[in-house]
């Protein structure tokens, strides 16, 4: 079919419509929730690169990032050896010609005959006595098909997913976004909010945040699709918190003086003593267990602060009064180490079972015995009753709420919940949109502790750096790991690893570094595609010591605790938002020895000022500020905002003015709420709620 004067479509339509789109496609975008044209509108880009510049192949200039068009001359795929082939494409226009290189793509070849008309964007480089482009983004221009898309303009990236390239998002997007009247798209959010604030309409954030014309284009949208996100947040939260109250648990529990020297001699017999922080969370926990409404406390406590082991008071406390726990924990790796921290805990306590439950288990909950039943978020799924359940954890949520929603739905009585994150969140903050919990923070860290020394490293001192850390190894048994941005060139399952740069692939470089750097050290790989029992047997002997070096990929930012480990390498830090950084980091600096963070970027000086304020700052809820900062002042092209462990995906809560018109507004509209009144605001809070969690 010709794209021309193709009616305008329904933006209801599947997907399917799309032409040229492969059922596996479709089956793809499904996974990610996207069935209809509005639902691919509503996946929004993480960042964007500006190829607005467009030149004369005569007048491009080394260093310049620029779109050039031309016709093919030639076009050669050269066999270098084996599984390295370099593709050589050379366009020429009126003012000259231009060499486009890749590497590893024979396809382009077929792509690219001679006397084709191709348009390539990227930066050009001096390579030998001429200049030549390894082009980011190229498109051929065929009669009938979208011109532009990927070159020529600010162009969008979007987070990859299930083996959705961004490309492809962005040419299912770009062919929506011609062919549908999304210009009258209903705006869900009420007009006098959207005027009272001051926010772009609907169908033209639409539009500007796919196809920004310029920065401010992109700023607006922005705004539009925070204020979006928190308004939603925050109504939802009110609605939990209003409900939450009308609730009871399942049976109250009761502190008799037993239970009381019970807990003591626990506390005494830990091999250190608690900080008094840990000692006021635990009292307000205490106290929130002993009610008959049920508890719903976060407990914020940045990286290594200590957290787990309050929890395991908390279910010590239930158990003595022969109740179950649950524990969630974000990945398996987690759940297995979670396990085993309650297995030494709980040693002199036999009549508690500590049960590890896989994703091929279920629960069971039918023993005689309390259990401390720990999983991956799956857990509470496979849970059919509560009867025994007094207690709920939840270890670095995604998305805060989601099991507390589904709680509500639970016809009698329900289990206390403890959420707990290092995701660090300004109290007001909290206190606002997450107005459901109530709040616990560790501000102090276990005495002892040394900050971790942070260098960025240029990578000319890398060979260097290897020696010293072999040095370390060697004479201190200390143990390091090397993180690396992705897994293999084409896995790309992270919004923050989808350009082609030089990142080094964490299997190869596992390879690599046990081959050719340190073949007296035993290395291991650590990334989430193994299988959990692999994952299992890897961690079990890094935590053994059985291995020296673990090579991994951000699978260990969450809650891993090796003490022993005291050195932390991290490879293209650049692509890293500062907040994710601190999390990898936490992985060391876990017991009295002084710990180490290199920093190597793939592409140079350019982010490094954001690299250097991380190296001399400890504080997370510094470093999550200068994030939110650099963004808000501009910087939309820069590191994506991970998804991991953040809470929001486009809006950030430390964006204060924006979180208070949010907060003024949903209060506001919750007086006049009605499911039938609002139907389009009921829609956006039924998807906020069956938003599943994220899975490792
Ligand atoms: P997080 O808050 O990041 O989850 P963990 O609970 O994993 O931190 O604790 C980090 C490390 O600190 C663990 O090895 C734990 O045993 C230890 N730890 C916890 N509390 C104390 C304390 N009060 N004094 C000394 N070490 C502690
Ligand atoms: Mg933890």
């Amino acid at each position: 079919m010709s794209n021309y004067n193709v009616a305008m479509m329904d933006i209801h339509s599947p997907l399917s419509l799309i032409p040229n789109t492969h059922t596996s496609t479709v089956a793809k975008l499904k996974k990610l929730g996207l069935h209809t044209f509005q639902d691919l509108l509503s996946y929004f880009p993480v960042r964007y690169v500006d190829y607005r510049l467009t030149s004369k192949i005569g007048q491009v200039q080394a260093g310049e990032t620029v779109t050039v068009s031309g016709r093919v001359k030639e076009s050669k795929n050269h066999h270098v050896r084996r599984n390295f082939s370099i593709q050589k494409v050379t366009i020429f226009d009126e003012t000259g010609e231009l060499e486009l290189t890749w590497f590893n793509q024979p396809y382009i070849v077929r792509m690219t005959p001679p006397n084709a008309v191709i348009a390539a964007a990227g930066t050009i480089e001096r390579q030998g006595g001429s200049l030549i482009m390894k082009p980011i983004e190229y498109e051929v221009q065929k009669p009938g098909s979208l011109q532009g898309v990927h070159t020529g303009r600010i162009v969008p990236i979007y987070a990859q997913r299930f083996g959705l390239t961004s490309r492809l998002l962005r040419e299912k997007i770009a062919w929506v976004l011609a062919h549908t009247r999304y210009d009258n798209m209903i705006d869900w959010l009420p007009d006098d909010i959207r005027s009272r604030h001051n926010l772009l309409e609907y169908s033209k954030t639409i539009r500007a945040i796919h196809a920004p014309k310029n920065d401010h284009d992109i700023a607006v949208a922005r705004r539009r699709l925070s204020f979006d996100e928190l308004f939603t947040l925050h109504i939802s939260a009110l609605v939990v918190r209003q409900n939450w109250q009308k609730k009871s648990v399942i049976r109250q529990l009761v502190l008799t003086p037993a239970i009381t020297k019970h807990i003591e001699t626990f506390v005494h017999g830990l091999p250190f003593s608690l900080t008094k922080s840990q000692k006021d969370a635990w009292l307000h926990i205490l106290r929130d267990l002993q009610k008959q409404s049920p508890m719903n406390r976060l407990l914020q406590g940045d990286v290594g602060s200590g957290k787990t082991v309050v929890a395991s008071l908390a279910s010590f406390f239930v158990a003595l009064q022969g109740l179950s726990t649950l524990f969630m924990c974000p990945t398996e790796v987690l759940a297995k180490q979670h396990a085993d921290t309650l297995q030494r805990l709980f040693e002199n306590h036999k009549d508690i079972s500590i049960k590890l439950v896989t994703s091929r288990s279920t629960a069971m909950l039918n023993d005689q015995k309390p259990s401390i039943i720990v999983g991956t978020h799956a857990l509470i799924a496979s849970t059919r009753s509560f009867e025994n359940v007094g207690l709920i954890i939840i270890d670095e949520q995604h998305r805060f709420g989601v099991v507390q929603r589904g709680l509500l739905k639970e016809k009698g009585g329900i289990p206390h919940v403890l959420t707990m994150t290092a995701t660090p969140i300004p109290r007001t903050v909290a206190l606002t949109i997450f107005g459901d919990l109530d709040m616990s923070v560790l501000y102090d860290k276990p005495s002892g502790r040394k900050t971790t020394k942070t260098y960025v490293v240029p990578d000319t001192k890398r060979e260097k750096a290897y020696a010293w850390i072999a040095m370390m190894m060697q004479t201190h048994g200390t143990q390091t790991y090397i993180v690396c941005p992705r897994i293999e060139q084409n896995d790309t399952d992270d919004a923050s690893a989808e350009t082609v740069g030089s990142m080094r692939a964490a299997v190869a470089e596992a390879k690599r570094l046990q081959e050719n750097v340190f073949p007296q050290f035993r290395v291991g790989l650590l990334h989430g595609k193994l299988k959990a029992s692999e994952k299992d047997t890897v961690m079990q002997k890094f935590t053994k010591r059985e291995l020296d070096i673990l090579v991994t990929t951000t699978v260990v930012e969450v809650g891993i605790d090796v003490p022993n480990a005291t050195i932390m390498m991290i490879e293209g830090a650049e692509r890293f938002g500062l907040a994710q950084l601190h999390q990898l980091r936490g992985r060391v600096g876990r017991n009295e020895k002084q710990s180490y963070c290199l920093l190597f970027t793939s592409d140079g000086v350019k982010h490094s000022a954001r690299l250097h304020f991380f190296a001399k700052t400890t504080d997370g809820m510094r470093l999550a500020e200068y994030d939110f900062k650099q963004r808000g002042s501009g910087d939309i092209y820069g590191t994506a905002q991970s998804g991991h462990s953040s809470v929001l995906q486009m809006a950030s809560i430390f964006d204060y003015e924006l979180v208070a018109r949010a907060k003024d507004a949903a209060y506001d509209f919750l007086k006049e709420y009605s499911p039938l009144k609002h139907p389009l605001v009921a829609k956006r809070l039924e998807k906020l709620q069956s938003n599943r969690v994220t899975k490792d």
